[in-house]
């Protein structure tokens, strides 16, 4: 084919955690979607060590369809190492991350398209406007984090966005040059820069299968991403020292202006208890903070592999 008429590719990326149940709605719409594009697609599903049959499901699709390829991982690694994988293997001109759960919806995506194309923009993210369906308190601790990270760190971090999001190929380079083993890619994609589009939409329900996260998941994940693009936890750390430092100044003087005055100071030993304890929380508090930035750093010296590839749709081809 002539080179001047040759469509742009866009590689769709979909980190798959046994998603059997969802992948073929999410498949039938993307196909749907894909007629009214103005592009090839490359689907790229990334199996994330899946334990029931998402893998198969990738292998067969991928004898149907060309358009189809997979990654399949050694084992779980994480939605942020599938993220990664995706983007590092993908080939296209653009490249687009979605759930299979269709909470991302494909119908968004020649809109998305368009504008990277005919507007001033290298990537167009998606954020949800609400969070129906979502227990309380999960929504609550949802706005207190976005509230804290985003007085904390230098990165700011638009409530709601979801990983959902097209990117030009200039933008996934640069967010493939950052290969920190620690990833949160919410931050890098705000860490590189380039303007970002956001739609907005209202959150939509897993169309089958559970959501992966469970609440002390999310919360983990949260305070890795604090570590990640703060150091605020050890500026407080050492604010709490000082002003423990000053403290005990204030206490000594008053000490001895009283005995000067002629005030027995000699009593108390309740509130001692108390304040040795006290001391003794912050102490190993803050150092548990140093702890956590100390355990990513000597992870991300490591430089372990951020995922292991099992089987490709190559290795299927093959057999
Ligand atoms: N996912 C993954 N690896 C994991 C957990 C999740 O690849 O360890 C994928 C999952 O298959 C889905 C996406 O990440 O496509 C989002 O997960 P989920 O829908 O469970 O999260 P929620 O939408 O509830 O936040
Ligand atoms: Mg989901």
């Amino acid at each position: 084919m002539d080179k001047m008429n040759k469509k742009d590719l866009i590689s769709i990326i979909v980190p798959c955690y046994n998603e059997e149940e969802a992948i073929p709605f999410f498949y039938r719409e993307i196909d749907r979607v894909s007629a009214s594009l103005d592009a090839d697609i490359e689907l790229l599903f990334v199996d994330d060590g899946s334990s029931d049959g998402t893998l198969k499901l990738l292998r067969s699709l991928a004898e149907k369809d060309k358009r189809v390829r997979y990654i399949s991982f050694s084992r779980n690694f994480g939605k942020e190492a599938a993220m990664y994988a995706g983007l590092q293997n993908a080939a296209g001109d653009y490249a687009a991350i979605m759930d299979a759960d269709l909470q991302d919806p494909p119908a968004l995506l020649p809109e998305m398209v368009r504008i990277l194309k005919e507007e001033d923009y290298d990537s167009v993210g998606t954020r949800r406007i609400n969070r129906k369906g979502e227990p309380p308190v999960r929504t609550f601790f949802a706005k207190l984090f976005y509230r804290i990270i985003n007085k904390i760190s230098k990165v700011q971090f638009v409530p709601g966005a979801r990983d959902f999001r097209l990117m030009t190929r200039r933008m996934v380079d640069a967010v493939l040059s950052l290969s920190e083993y620690n990833r949160f890619s919410k931050g890098i994609f705000q860490w590189v820069g380039f303007k970002t589009k956001w739609l907005e939409y209202k959150n939509i329900e897993r169309v089958a299968g559970k959501t992966k996260w469970s609440f002390w998941k999310l919360f983990k994940y949260s305070l890795e991403c604090i570590v990640a693009f703060s150091t605020a936890p050890l500026a407080i750390s050492s604010f709490f020292g000082f002003l423990f430092c000053l403290l005990a100044v204030i206490g000594i003087i008053v000490i001895i202006v009283r005995q000067l005055a002629g005030v027995d100071s000699a009593y108390g030993w309740a509130s001692e208890v108390c304040i040795i304890l006290f001391v003794g929380g912050v102490q190993l508090f803050t150092i548990g903070i140093l702890g956590q930035y100390l355990s990513k750093t000597y992870l991300e010296t490591k430089k372990r592999p951020i995922y292991l590839i099992a089987e490709t749709e190559k290795d299927n081809k093959k057999e």
